[in-house]
């Protein structure tokens, strides 16, 4: 018996953690998909296009749901076939196509998530303090799959030019979102936010040690 003589690294066994919840996750999905009649993946889709009104390229979508452009193309024909989605031209390039969201496509959407899956009802039952911790961990783990390449550039707070992390004293409400011109709190944090825009390179890297060393606990008698 190796246990606890030899315990794998703090990082591996979060890893095994995250696992187990990715596989709780697929099964909410495919639950949630069954309910409109489609399957996981194209459910994907049009959560990712309900939130843009502009519609999105096929290798872009690709690139945001990590699955490859054949499976996007096949999974947007059959979106196509249930007119959930419709093709249009791109009014920036003539040669490209934009897919958007029908009404018919939002309703499926609405009706998927309406029951919370259980990795929600989970995460909902722990304590406020300790939800908010976990969204800000899990965002610096994003940013961190973001600068080695390995996913795009999310629409999260931390890497939009609008975010001021700390511009306020204000305990509960340090942020400020210039989009709003707003003060909001840790636990408002965005991670899919609509009104996203990508910062310049340099403004996020700026941006993100403003937002590490404030909310950092200060050594005894800083
Ligand atoms: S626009 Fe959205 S992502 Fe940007 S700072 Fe405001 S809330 Fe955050």
């Amino acid at each position: 018996m190796d246990t606890p003589h030899v315990v794998p690294p703090v990082h591996a066994r979060i890893v095994e953690g995250l696992e187990r919840i990715a596989t709780a996750l697929k099964s909410d999905d495919w639950v949630r998909a069954q309910t409109v009649g489609l399957n996981p993946t194209q459910l994907a889709i049009l959560r990712a296009l309900d939130t843009r009104d502009g519609g999105m390229g096929v290798k872009e979508l690709a690139l945001l749901l990590g699955v490859s452009q054949p499976t996007t193309t096949d999974s947007i024909l059959a979106l196509e076939r249930k007119t959930l989605v419709e093709k249009r031209g791109d009014p920036a390039d003539g040669r490209a196509v934009r897919v958007v969201i029908t009404g018919a496509g939002r309703d499926a959407v609405r009706s998927g998530d309406a029951a919370p899956g259980a990795v929600a009802r989970a995460t909902a039952a722990l304590e406020d303090e300790d939800q908010e911790q976990l969204l800000v961990q899990l965002i610096s783990v994003i940013r961190q799959l973001q600068e080695q390449g390995s996913i795009p550039i999310q629409r999260m707070c931390v890497s939009c030019r609008h975010f001021r992390p700390y511009a306020h004293t204000d305990a509960a409400r340090p942020h400020h979102c210039n989009f709003v011109d707003a003060a909001f709190g840790q636990q408002d944090l965005r991670i899919d936010c609509r009104d996203h825009e990508t910062a310049d390179p340099s403004i996020r890297a700026a941006t993100w040690m403003v937002f590490e060393k404030d909310r950092s606990p200060q050594p005894p008698g800083d």
